[in-house]
């Protein structure tokens, strides 16, 4: 099969990884597969800590991937600048070697802690949501170098070379026949992992699914400076909630390297045009809406940080499908999520595992006995992927608007409900059980591999007995 994929961020890249894993060869003389990622963007280096102590890293590129030859043809483009974000990565579905790595430079995380509220309410609200019996979470900072997307397109350089990665952009991608078109290139498949603004998506769907406005915007960046104690002591990445947004902070990587990230998100009725970005009236709206917020190291942040960048948040609308017709959907490009929810990266893995090991199976049938095409490989693989993941992704979404909902400007009174909610499911966990269910196991617990061997056994047993 000739395989190409549009986007090398975290789910183009770990797609290529998994598929590399685990499809099996066609038999011979057919040729081996081919796998090539198209990328818009050329990678910048990444950004080195500065020896100061409070200046911020500048948001980079997160996809530092090898260079290909210069004789190459591709339109040059200068890099985005990308929103300051990290991942939180259980590393369950990281292709390997990536898993270990990434875990080594990050921060393990067990526990969020809401230890007071903007008004500074330390005895009110002291709130841990310990992941015990859990493997954890292990925060990464995708921009400041390291990361889920660096480690995967690293591998991508080792495993296929300077060739793996074409820095073009897709102008045009389209399906509906015997193949997949990239431009003027087709394929068997095309994956489009190309974000929130997936043209493979819009390909499929036209205009209808475009993504939508959060309501709210966000800020934030890297700090070169000692951990705070309660991130340190309890492993924990603080959150703060006020009358007029959030705040939060926590570390990237391991304590001793001093690496701390923050944001800060907040309601906005239009869209913050990046374009026209006034960043000393950014850096004053800041400061205004925390100035009274009591915890000290949010104090100290906002006075030092500068940054350069705005980040709107933006979601996509449920889909019907995540593909058809030789063109499949991964990561964002189906279901970009909020931010507030922290698993827009290792979605993005769990869907090119599942993908990839379903892709597996069909063409493992296909190939040792003749059950079929390719082609209906990859159609019955396409069903099942999104069989099996949509609803996962749906009800990941779901719990992180309601949390958004947090978030967004509130009057008085529902300030006091949030805090004295707030304060209830600390000292009685059990209540949130109740309410939400056991949504850590549901999170931690969940292996692809399981889900798509119990999914295609299933399948494979009701076609049988059709027949
Ligand atoms: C402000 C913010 C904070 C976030 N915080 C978190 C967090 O805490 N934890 C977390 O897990 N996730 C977080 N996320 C989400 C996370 O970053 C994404 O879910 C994840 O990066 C998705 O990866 P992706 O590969 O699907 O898409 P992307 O990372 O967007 O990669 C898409 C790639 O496709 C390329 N591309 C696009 N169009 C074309 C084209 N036409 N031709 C060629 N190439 C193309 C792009 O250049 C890009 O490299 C956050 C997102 C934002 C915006």
């Amino acid at each position: 099969m000739k395989i190409i994929i549009i986007g090398a961020g975290i789910a183009g890249t770990s797609t290529y990884l998994h598929l590399t894993k685990h499809l099996p060869a066609p038999p011979s003389p057919s040729a081996p597969h081919t796998i090539t990622i198209y990328e818009s963007h050329r990678p910048r280096a990444s950004p080195s800590p500065s020896p100061s102590s409070t200046t911020p890293h500048t948001p980079r590129h997160h996809h530092p991937l090898p260079d290909e030859p210069s004789a190459t043809a591709h339109r040059r483009r200068r890099p985005r600048r990308r929103p300051q974000r990290h991942a939180r990565v259980p590393g369950r579905s990281c292709p390997p070697p990536c898993g270990d790595r990434v875990r080594a430079q990050g921060f393990p995380v067990r526990a969020f802690h809401v230890p007071r509220g903007a008004r500074g309410w330390k005895a009110g609200v002291a709130c841990r949501w310990p992941m015990i019996g859990y493997p954890g979470e292990v925060c990464v900072g995708e921009l400041a170098g390291g990361g889920c997307g660096a480690s995967c397109g690293k591998e991508v350089g080792s495993k296929g070379g300077a060739g793996a990665v074409r820095y073009r952009r897709v102008t045009g991608g389209g399906g509906g026949g015997e193949e997949g078109v990239v431009g003027e290139e087709s394929a068997d498949l095309v994956v489009g992992a190309d974000g929130v603004w997936s043209s493979v998506r819009k390909t499929l769907f036209g205009d209808g699914f475009a993504p939508k406005y959060t309501g709210l915007a966000g800020i934030g960046g890297f700090i070169n400076k000692p951990l705070p104690e309660e991130v340190v002591k309890d492993k924990s990445m603080v959150f703060t909630f006020g009358r007029n947004g959030f705040f939060g902070y926590g570390s990237v990587g391991p304590a001793e390297t001093n690496n701390m990230m923050w944001w800060s998100t907040y309601q906005s009725a239009t869209v913050p045009n990046r374009k026209i970005l006034d960043a000393a009236a950014v850096k004053k709206q800041l400061q205004d809406r925390h100035r009274n917020w009591k915890d000290p190291v949010i104090q100290d942040i906002i006075k030092t940080v500068d940054f350069d960048s705005i980040n709107p948040t933006w979601t996509t609308p449920p889909l019907p499908h995540w593909g058809e017709k030789g063109l499949v959907l991964i990561g964002d490009s189906c279901h970009a999520l909020p931010p507030t929810s922290g698993q827009g990266a290792s979605q993005a893995l769990e869907d090119s595992l599942t993908f990839s090991l379903a892709l597996a199976h069909y063409l493992s049938k296909c190939y040792d006995s003749g059950d079929g095409t390719e082609r209906d490989a990859l159609e019955a693989a396409t069903k099942v992927y999104y069989e099996v993941r949509q609803p996962r992704v749906q009800e990941i979404a779901v719990a992180a608007e309601r949390m958004d909902g947090n978030k967004k400007d509130m009057g008085f009174v529902m300030e006091m409900i949030l805090y004295g909610f707030i304060w209830l499911v600390s000292k009685y966990p059990w209540i949130m059980k109740m309410m939400a269910g056991d949504v850590n196991g549901r999170l931690y617990s969940w292996k692809a591999e399981e889900v798509v061997h119990k999914t295609v056994a299933k399948k494979d047993t009701a076609s049988a007995t059709a027949a």
